[in-house]
Parts: structure tokens; C-alpha cells; sequence
């Protein structure tokens, strides 16, 4: 069958050679040579992030961490932020968790602002607030910058942030924000495929972990980092073929360097979003765009599913609208690996198809 090239938010195109990453022989979790390839990844993560908070990889998908930063970091009262599908999953886990979650509920599309979060942290005490950094399902990016600024002047909230689909693609200066736990996978603008979840978590964060009880096993951050600091590797059996795609991968983010994979997310956004903004509109709040994925309006009615059809034959897969927008908006993801020369070609195709 065709190989369909992902402009798809995950799993994303992962390139050939990262793939291939994954074939190297075995090791055991326990041997030295697995201590110095996970060591080594997380003190590379270290570097492309510029944080020295504690990191761990574990085996899993982002959710994980969503769940883990709640179980961590909250005994009771938190505040999140809705505003899609994702946001709205952090909401659902918090209740799940038997913790007690307030939300700020947006329309989809909407962006969070300063002024709301800062309006609610002044009514009540809130252990910890969650930000869904980029939500995937609307193509909104929330003004974190800004965010951050109002999270400092309420130091005992935590600032727990799902980063799930922008981190390794979007600009975000972990430390300078002021995150307390910024989550992320593989799958999304890491180009990896599916199954590591990324966790840097702050003292902090650390620190209020230690007093909440129930925190669990699998992502017990305290058991984590303890785990890491005695031995250098995961308490249980990771990945392995995945975290050799990961050092490999990480390498040549390296080389690319981060000032120019953001520059190349950014110009991959502004193609599509001009191209969006002249042939359909833009479903996100303007002045909101994501820089790692577009969501369209379906404005002339055609059909989402047939288009993919099409493109399917040429190669191409992009998303319909999630969930709930299904057919009435449709998305482009411009994340990754993937070049402009490669969302042109996506372009020229769908014009091609849709007689644009
Ligand atoms: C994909 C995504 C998730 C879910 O991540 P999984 O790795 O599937 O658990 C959460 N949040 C956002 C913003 C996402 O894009």
C-alpha cells in the first residue's frame, strides 16, 4: 500500500532513518548501555529545552502525564482551562482522580486570556491550574506568555501545562514561563512514533508531591526522579526500540538547531493560514493561530472525507474536524519533520483536487 505522508497531529511523518533507529539489538533495562542511552537523551533534553528541571521519558502517551501531573501535584482544589477537546480531557481526568476541578469554559476556537485566569485565581485558592498549551482540536494556540505573567503573581498555584502538541515545534521557554509540569509525546512535533511521553517537572512541583498522598506508581514523580538520580534509568522496563529512535532523533533536532525548527514551524503556518484565510477561514480566534496546526472552516460544504480520499490516492493524509466538528472543519498539520516545500506540495494537491 501507499505510504500516506502525515500532515495528520499525530502521529506525524516520523523520517526513514528514525525508523530505522528502531531495529538496533536489544539490551537489557538493567545493563550500563541503557543507562548511558536514556542518560544521555534526557541531558540532550536538557539542552534543547534549556531547563535543568528534572525530565523522565517514560513509556506511555501524554495522557499519562496529564493524569500523573494531577495525581502529583493536587489533593483537592485545581482550576482548568477548557477551551477543545484536550483542555477539556485534563477537566475529565481531574474528576476521575476524585479531585475537585474547576473550569474557565470557552467556546471552541476561543483562546484562554490573561484576564480570566486572573479573574478566577482571585476568587478562590487553587492547588494547581491546567493549560492546554496548543489545543490540537481547535488549531488554537493560548497566549501562554501572558499567562505566565499573571501564574507568578499566585506562586502556590502550579502551573501545569499540556504541551502534547507543540512542544519541539512551538516556542516554549519552560523556566522563563515558569511551567511546573510541561507534558508532551513522541508522536506529535517530536516526529517520533507513538509510545514515549516526556515529563520536566519543577522543585516545586517536586516539593508538593511529597505531601500529596495517593499519588500512585507509574508516574509517581518523587519515585521517578528518585529512581533516576540512584540508577540513571526508568523503575520499570521502557521502550527500548523507541528510545533509541529518541537519541537518534534527538540528535538531528540538535543539528538542526531550535531558532530554525521554530522559524520552519512558524513558516509552515503562515503558508497555510494565508491559503486558509483566502479559501475558507480560519476556525480559531484570530491573532490565536497555532503554529504547528491549522483548523479550517469547511466554508464551501465540500466533502472532508472524500478530499482525504483524494489525497489518500496521492499520498497525502490530512484530519477532519475532531470529534464534534467533524465535516464542518477540517485540519492540516504542519508539524515535525515536515518542510515548506513539503506543505506546498500538500497544497498544490488540494488545490489541484478542489479546482481552487
Ligand atoms: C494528542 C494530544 C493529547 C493526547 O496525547 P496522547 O499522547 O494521545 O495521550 C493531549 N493533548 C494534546 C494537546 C494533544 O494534541
Amino acid at each position: 500500500m501507499m505510504h500516506k505522508k502525515l500532515f495528520i497531529p499525530g502521529p506525524t511523518e516520523v523520517r526513514q532513518d528514525i525508523l530505522d533507529a528502531q531495529a538496533e539489538k536489544m539490551i537489557g533495562h538493567r545493563m550500563k548501555a541503557f543507562t548511558e542511552l536514556y542518560t544521555g537523551i534526557i541531558k540532550t533534553l536538557h539542552e534543547l529545552l534549556e531547563t535543568d528541571k528534572f525530565i523522565t521519558v517514560l513509556t506511555a502517551s501524554g495522557t499519562a502525564f496529564m493524569e500523573g501531573g494531577i495525581r502529583n501535584c493536587v489533593n483537592k482544589d485545581l482550576l482548568c482551562c477548557v477551551n477543545g477537546a484536550f483542555s477539556e480531557r485534563w477537566f475529565k481526568i481531574a474528576k476521575q482522580c476524585d479531585r475537585d476541578p474547576d473550569a474557565i469554559t470557552l467556546d471552541w476556537g476561543k483562546a484562554i486570556k490573561p484576564e480570566m485566569v486572573e479573574a478566577k485565581l482571585k476568587e478562590k485558592k487553587y492547588e494547581a491550574l491546567t493549560l492546554a498549551h496548543n489545543e490540537t482540536s481547535t488549531g488554537v494556540r493560548n497566549p501562554i506568555e501572558e499567562i505566565a505573567e499573571v501564574m507568578k503573581k499566585y506562586p502556590e498555584v502550579l502551573f501545569l501545562v499540556d504541551t502534547v502538541s507543540s512542544l519541539m515545534g512551538d516556542k516554549i521557554e519552560i523556566d522563563k514561563l515558569g511551567i511546573d509540569v510541561c507534558l508532551a509525546s513522541s508522536q506529535k512535533a517530536f516526529a517520533l512514533p507513538p509510545g514515549l511521553a516526556v515529563c520536566a517537572v519543577s522543585d516545586k512541583a517536586l516539593e508538593k508531591a511529597k505531601t500529596v498522598k495517593g499519588r500512585g506508581q507509574y508516574c509517581d514523580f518523587v519515585g521517578l526522579k528518585d529512581y533516576f538520580d540512584k540508577k540513571g534509568q526508568t523503575p520499570s522496563t521502557p521502550a527500548i526500540s523507541l528510545m533509541y529512535a529518541m537519541n537518534k532523533q534527538l540528535g538531528k533536532i540538535k543539528q538542526e538547531g531550535m531558532e530554525k525548527r521554530y522559524k520552519r514551524h512558524v513558516e509552515m503556518a503562515k503558508y497555510v493560514q494565508e491559503w486558509g484565510k483566502k479559501n475558507f477561514s480560519m476556525f480559531s480566534e484570530p491573532g490565536y493561530e497555532s503554529v504547528t496546526v491549522s483548523c479550517m472552516n469547511n466554508t464551501k460544504g465540500i466533502s472532508i472525507a472524500d478530499l482525504n480520499g483524494e489525497l489518500g490516492k496521492r499520498g497525502f493524509a490530512i484530519s477532519n474536524g475532531y470529534g464534534k466538528l467533524k465535516e464542518q472543519a477540517f485540519r492540516i498539520a504542519h508539524m515535525g519533520d515536515l518542510t515548506l516545500d513539503e506543505v506546498k506540495e500538500l497544497i498544490a494537491n488540494i488545490n489541484e483536487i478542489l479546482k481552487l
